[in-house]
């Protein structure tokens, strides 16, 4: 980047940009201090829901039809480029139609129809209030990804030249690029998706290739609460948390944010905020230091179907754990969680996976003359915070002994109960950890 200022990464997600004015407003503050910004963006709301029904339901031509002219409405007056790319998705959606096998490649490609409408509408209404807006596509920039469509992950050492020289050059004409969220190029050179809330992780990743001083994920209403707001009314924001904190709340489940976005922050020591557009007093920073006070969040994830193993013998037969998950890994499926004890090895699935997951299991099973029981349906709620394990005495009785399982870290404590119980669970954990009240 040369004689640059470290820049700002500002990412403004699909609900941030119904509110177009504020968006510029916003950008204008943040020029003002004299720092280079970069603006990433998501697809306006509801486009990816849209690209990603359609992709559900390949042949049904009235419904591609609606989606189109829904599309074509969230983005009024675009410029040619973005025109050019209305018409790409047209026909993409035509060729849904017709194509007998949808492979990754071909739905990421279309799924990242949205975020690149995104940069030209938004670069345009920026231009007309006077703001130099420059849009970019990511797979062209050269954001490279692997080949795991639909949940690809950046490779930074690949990135790095590219985005930096690519962008560096935007920049020191003076201009405000806005770089599409959500994907990149794998190396085979297709466009690759990195999941869906993709791109806080992109802002992320390129704010940690491109040195930023910080990377902004700005929301239209919330920053990170103690809770889902639509799970737990009395969830309350939490100010400061450390990466770790932040990291474990992503991977189980707190919808903000995108399980990967941590990583290339920390990597870097790039500050993340987690801020609100219409209240600039709802910020969550997320940083190496210890935040002073003690945080405590509560995430739920599910569906979850969990799988017991009775294994003859148990645990005391050497290798059962490593040749489970060896055999699950094999067969490509997640094991979300696993809990052991002398005789049972209770595997928590995704359930997509379980069918793929127990026949990968058949071997062991035979082989063991293991036994085994469900699936059933549960849900994970997790308590996360530095120093969770200090709050154990505080659990309520009757969650726990209705866990199925559960495990602990000195970060995170996460406990495996009946799908119908979870949110429930999720409420009684939240008044006893996060309102203070003792069981
Ligand atoms: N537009 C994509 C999605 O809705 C990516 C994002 O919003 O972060 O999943
Ligand atoms: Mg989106």
């Amino acid at each position: 980047m040369g004689s640059l200022r470290a820049p700002i990464v500002l990412k403004f997600g699909g609900a941030a940009l119904e509110d177009p004015a504020r968006v510029v407003a916003d950008l204008k503050t943040a020029r003002m201090e004299r720092a280079p910004v970069v603006v990433v963006a998501s697809a306006r709301e509801r486009v990816t829901d849209l690209l990603a029904d359609a992709l559900r339901h390949p042949r049904s031509s009235a419904r591609h039809r609606r989606a189109l002219a829904e599309i074509r409405q969230r983005h009024p007056r675009l410029p040619p480029a973005g025109r050019r790319q209305l018409e790409r998705l047209a026909r993409l959606l035509e060729m849904l139609e017709r194509t007998p096998r949808i492979d990754g490649p071909f739905s990421d490609r279309l799924l990242s129809q949205g975020e690149r409408l995104a940069v030209h509408w938004l670069a345009d209404v920026l231009r007309g209030e006077g703001l130099p807006a420059c849009p970019v596509e990511a797979d062209h920039l050269g954001l490279i990804t692997d080949n795991s469509y639909g949940a690809s992950c950046i490779l930074f050492e690949r990135s790095r030249g590219p985005v930096r020289t690519g962008l560096g050059r935007i920049l020191r004409r003076g201009e405000i690029p806005v770089v599409t969220g959500y994907f990149g190029r794998s190396l085979e050179g297709r466009v690759a998706t990195l999941g869906r809330g993709g791109s806080d992780y992109a802002a992320a990743g390129i704010g940690a290739l491109l040195g930023a001083s910080r990377v902004e994920l700005v929301k239209r209403h919330v920053a990170v609460l103690s809770a889902d707001p639509r799970e737990v009314p009395e969830a309350r924001p939490i100010a400061e948390l450390s990466y770790e904190e932040a990291e474990e709340m992503a991977q189980f489940g707190a919808r903000v944010l995108h399980p990967l976005t941590i990583e290339p922050a920390r990597a870097t020591g790039v500050v993340l905020r987690v801020r609100s557009l219409e209240d600039p007093r709802v910020v969550t920073t997320i940083s190496p230091g210890r935040p002073e006070r003690r945080n405590r969040a509560l995430t739920l994830l599910r569906p979850l179907r969990l799988v017991r193993l009775r294994v003859a013998g148990g645990r005391q037969r050497p290798g059962i754990v490593a040749e489970v998950s060896r055999r699950l890994a094999d067969a490509r499926v997640n094991l979300v969680q696993l809990y052991t004890s002398s005789a049972l090895l209770c595997l928590v699935l995704e359930p997509r996976e379980v069918l793929t997951g127990l026949r990968a299991l058949a071997p062991v099973t035979r082989e063991a003359a293991a036994m085994v029981e469900g699936p059933f349906r549960v849900a994970l709620v997790t308590a996360i915070g530095d120093g969770i394990l200090d709050d154990l005495d505080r659990l309520p009785s009757g969650v726990v002994a209705r866990a199925e399982g559960f495990s602990a870290t000195p970060r995170a404590l996460s406990l495996a109960v009946p799908e119908s119980r979870g949110v429930g669970v999720l409420r009684e954990l939240h008044r006893a950890l996060v309102d203070g009240r003792t069981p």
